[in-house]
């Protein structure tokens, strides 16, 4: 298909501040250069360690936080190509429409003094898409569309379930009919047996409305169930983009190596697959030099300490970061 989304050298830095005149002493580079795409009905996942910056990149690419620089262009339902990060406030308001989020936490995100109705309907008044009867009826077509039922809309959210809010903040989400959702671990905060029925729900929902998706989650089990293509992340850095199945078969990076090896087997009695490394995460206000990786890295050579690698192309869909990436063969996920 074609790209939806077109990230192009992507950065948000944070000042860090310091003294009684505040002065700026250095950045986080939370977003360092990041450049990916995403193509139409597509699920592209996000996965890396927590403070990777992944959840900082979703925020960057729905400009709900602005970037530092670089570029995010997105195809509309025309088929107009657009800079998100170049738009006036004007001209994003109207594409909002078409970029959603789904949150993580279903308690925190819902507002629990309004009923699930008005949850569902305020986008929709918002971005004055529908009112009355009409209203009425598009509300209840989205409860059901997510297997709610409609009887229960006058309801106010703490009489739900986890898995029914996520639901909820699901059917939101779609009611202005967006192209392209951003889903920001949007099930890590449920059981395993709930996460598999939500992880459906959004596939089935990806097929029937040809939705696409940036899926962010710490947790490879899912993302490698859910994901088209993957995005690997290290310390603000894109380190690796594949298929789904080239990553997990024929890693080329190896921070992403030592990720898969790190993935445990699947506990059902485990609320989520956290990922464990050997050696500390590097620090992004501090970050060393050359590449991130190299002082955990068992293949580092002198090089690597001195010069940022390249992002390159080494297969079809496939990028990596790593000065080694001609020279080693890495070892993939058992069974994937
Ligand atoms: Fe390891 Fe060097 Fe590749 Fe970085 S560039 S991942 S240190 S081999």
């Amino acid at each position: 298909g074609d790209v939806i989304l077109n990230v192009q050298s992507l950065k948000k830095y944070f000042p860090i501040k310091k003294g009684f005149l505040q002065k700026t002493v250095g950045y986080v580079k939370a977003v360092d250069d990041v450049s990916f795409y995403i193509r139409e009905g597509e699920t592209f996942g996000l996965v890396g360690e927590s403070g990777c910056g992944k959840t900082t990149l979703g925020r960057c690419v729905l400009r709900a936080i602005e970037p530092t620089e670089g570029s995010t262009v997105f195809k509309d339902r025309e088929g107009r190509v657009s800079d998100l990060n170049e738009l006036d406030n004007k001209e994003l308001r109207k594409l909002r429409r078409d970029i959603q989020l789904i949150f993580q936490d279903p308690y925190s995100s819902l507002n629990p003094r309004m009923t699930v109705q008005n949850i569902v309907a305020e986008p929709l008044i918002c971005n004055g898409i529908a009112h009355g009867d009409e209203l009425r009826s598009r509300v209840r077509q989205l409860i059901e569309m997510v297997g709610l039922n409609s009887r229960h809309m006058d309801r106010y959210p703490h009489a739900f379930s986890g898995g029914q809010r996520q639901r909820i903040g699901i059917a939101r989400a779609l009611a202005t009919n967006p192209r392209f959702v951003v889903c920001d671990e949007a099930v890590s905060a449920l059981d395993v047996s709930v996460q598999a029925q939500i992880l459906n729900l959004l596939q089935d929902l990806q097929r029937q409305l040809s939705l696409s998706y940036l899926f962010i989650s710490h947790d490879l089990g899912v993302i490698q169930h859910i994901s088209d293509r993957v995005g690997v992340m290290y310390v603000g850095r894109m380190v690796e983009t594949a298929r789904t199945e080239d990553l997990f078969r024929r890693p080329r990076h190896p921070y992403t190596e030592a990720l898969l090896s790190a993935k445990p087997v699947p506990d059902p009695r485990r609320k989520s697959e956290r990922i464990v490394l050997q050696g500390e995460v590097a620090n992004p206000a501090k970050p060393p030099s050359g590449c991130y990786f190299h002082p955990r890295c068992p293949y580092a050579q002198e090089i690597c300490k001195l010069q940022k690698p390249e992002w390159r192309k080494v297969g079809e869909d496939h990028f990596v970061a790593c000065h080694l990436a001609d020279e080693l063969t890495l070892q993939g996920a058992i069974g994937s």
